[in-house]
């Protein structure tokens, strides 16, 4: 069985096509080649790659919308977009939608293979699929695997973020987490993130995994210092 992590690169410029696919082979990785967002769509399943290069302008179906859909289909392997040089703009939107990270054309190998690397053991380390599946809060039953919070009332989806936002939580369960340790582990210090971005998802998190949010009784804010996930 092979052990190498897998990229699928979403791309339709040859030349570039040539030279990704030399450099990840070469650093010995299995390397899948699209030229559409269909395609990607289509093969995502098969291939099921740990990461993947996406580009934001192909033919037909943009890269923004395969993320989307990506996302949509639940996969949470890290998409890295690859973005010409005056699409900052579309940094944000990109986020938003749950691309991971961004590489600006023309890009260096090293800068290249550097990002590659850290998404990589980053999703080994805290976003494997199996690593943590139920997290039982009281009345709320939380399956991450399946992305669920299952409540007496209710059963609410839970975004990509929150599942990575849980496990981390509960990795650390009954210990003071600081917003820039959040920052840093579930964000990776994404392009427009502050520890605004930590409070905001905090908040929508416990409207759907606390019975009563206004008086959280797990997901509990430690003034001055951050959030810490109560557990018995
Ligand atoms: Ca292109």
């Amino acid at each position: 069985m092979s052990s190498k992590k897998k990229i699928m690169i979403v791309e339709d410029e040859p030349s570039l096509v040539f030279t990704l696919k030399d450099t990840l082979e070469s650093e010995g990785y299995d390397v899948a080649i699209v030229e559409t967002g269909t395609d990607a769509l289509e093969q995502v399943a098969d291939f099921t790659p740990d990461l993947m290069l996406l580009d934001i302008m192909l033919p037909g179906m943009s890269g923004f919308e395969v993320c989307k859909q990506i996302r949509e289909m639940k996969f949470n392997f890290p998409i890295i977009m690859l973005t010409a040089r005056d699409q900052e703009i579309d940094k944000v939107t990109g986020l938003n939608i749950g691309a991971d990270d961004y590489i600006t054309k023309p890009f260096g190998v090293k800068e290249l293979l550097a990002r590659i690397q850290a998404r990589l053991r980053r999703t080994t380390s805290f976003n494997k699929p199996g690593l943590i599946d139920v997290v039982n809060l009281g009345e709320v039953r939380l399956e991450l695997n399946s992305s669920k919070a299952i409540r007496p009332d209710k059963t609410i989806d839970l975004t990509t973020r929150e599942v990575e936002l849980i496990r981390f939580l509960v990795a650390n369960a009954n210990e003071p987490v600081t917003r820039d340790t959040l920052l840093e582990h579930v964000w990776r210090y994404e392009y427009s993130t502050n520890t605004r971005t930590v409070d905001v998802h905090i908040s929508k998190l416990r409207t759907k995994i606390e019975m009563n949010p206004d008086d959280p009784r797990y997901l509990v804010t430690l003034h001055g210092v951050g959030y810490m996930i109560k557990m018995s």
